[in-house]
């Protein structure tokens, strides 16, 4: 399957935009040229250059190298998120003895950053930590928590075995930044307990459980939330984000925008932690995060799915997805980076191919070529 759809996607389009890429840089040279000999100004030769340099866009967030503030968020007592300008979250939920901690950032060198920062709040041994998803950078900085339990979705753990060393690779390619300290990452990170619906932690005293369960398919196949019933708050991982733009190239995008979100939703949480984006406050804010997050699927299904009808091309539908996507959704972070890997596996999806494709480093480069460039 992973062949014939790689094949596929290189056969048919892998050529064309280089060879357009070339024509085009060609008639903006012809242009300077032709206004440099009239002698005009050059106000519009610079123009067409400058739309050349726009068009060639930097892959993915290779070129986003400037650090994030980082925020810790008190969401209650005991309950804390990391939140980063749209970088992706983490938090940490206290137990009474122990700490239970959500996400574990891309490197163990990242990780510690952050743990030194929770440190300033407790000093509690982390017994669980949570994984939301198999996404690299979410879950290679595991090994600085020295957790007993490692906390993951069976399908996560499938994931990990099955496409844990490509995605590796994939995420540290297009997210450099968040790769810092790739050298202290020493392997893949292994879930040692997982669940198929509903696993509860009972955090002692009176502090209430924490809740993991799934919600179906949706930003992976193996997506978990945490909930404290107690004091209303759900970490969504990526299954929700707040005004960062969603990453669907692992995605069940029908199944999200539907009975996953209805699911997310009827928590009615009182506060919600997205995978990125800070942390929304009131159920008018989070309802508004969970629906921003339905409109970017809907949009892109719509968009996409039209020109999948009508028998036109995947670049195509990158085209019309970013036209309709992009008043909403363009300045908000990652939305460049994420679109073409978006569109790609929805095209996939409505051509039947049931799972993801596995994202490698090298079809990375191919993708963006094609649609990006
Ligand atoms: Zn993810």
């Amino acid at each position: 399957m992973i062949g014939g759809a790689l094949g596929r996607v290189g056969g048919g389009f892998g050529l064309f935009p280089t060879h357009r890429g070339r024509i085009t840089l060609d008639s903006a040279q012809v242009v300077k040229a032709f206004i440099t000999s009239l002698d005009l100004e050059g106000s519009v030769a610079q123009q067409n250059v400058a739309g050349q340099n726009a068009a060639r866009k930097a892959f993915a967030s290779s070129a986003d190298l400037d650090d994030k503030e980082q925020t810790l968020e008190v969401l209650a007592d005991g309950v804390y998120a990391l939140t980063a300008e749209g970088d992706p979250n983490v938090g940490a939920v206290e137990g009474e003895d122990f700490l239970v901690c959500f996400e574990a950032m891309a490197t163990p060198v990242a990780a510690r950053g952050w743990l030194r920062r929770l440190r300033e709040h407790t000093d509690k041994p982390v017994r669980y930590l949570v994984l939301s998803h198999y996404h690299a950078v979410r879950v290679l900085g595991a090994s600085a928590f020295d957790a007993d339990v490692v906390v993951a979705h069976e399908n996560t753990r499938a994931l990990v075995a099955e496409r844990g060393e490509q995605d590796w690779a994939s995420e540290f390619a297009r997210m450099p930044r968040l790769a810092t300290g790739a050298e202290s990452v020493p392997g893949l990170t292994w879930p040692t307990l997982t669940f198929s619906d509903r696993l509860t932690i009972d955090l002692g005293g009176d502090r209430g459980d924490l809740v993991l369960e799934y919600c179906g398919r949706g930003h992976t196949e193996g997506d978990l939330v945490a909930w404290l019933p107690k004091q209303r708050i759900l970490y969504a991982g990526d299954l929700v984000e707040s005004e960062a733009a969603l990453y669907t190239g692992d995605a069940f995008h029908r199944e999200w925008a539907s009975s996953t979100l209805d699911r997310v939703a009827a928590y009615e949480a009182e506060v919600l932690v997205g995978g990125r984006g800070a942390a929304t406050r009131g159920r008018a804010a989070v309802t508004a995060a969970i629906e921003q997050t339905r409109d970017f699927l809907a949009v892109l299904i719509r968009e996409v799915g039209a020109v999948h009808e009508a028998g036109g091309t995947l670049k195509d539908a990158f085209d019309r997805a970013h036209a309709a996507l992009e008043p909403r959704y363009g300045r908000w972070p990652i939305f460049e980076h994420c679109l073409p890997f978006d569109v790609s596996r929805l095209w996939d999806e409505l051509s039947g191919v049931e799972r993801p494709v596995i994202w490698t480093a090298e079809r990375d480069r191919e993708v963006w070529a094609q649609l990006q460039s």
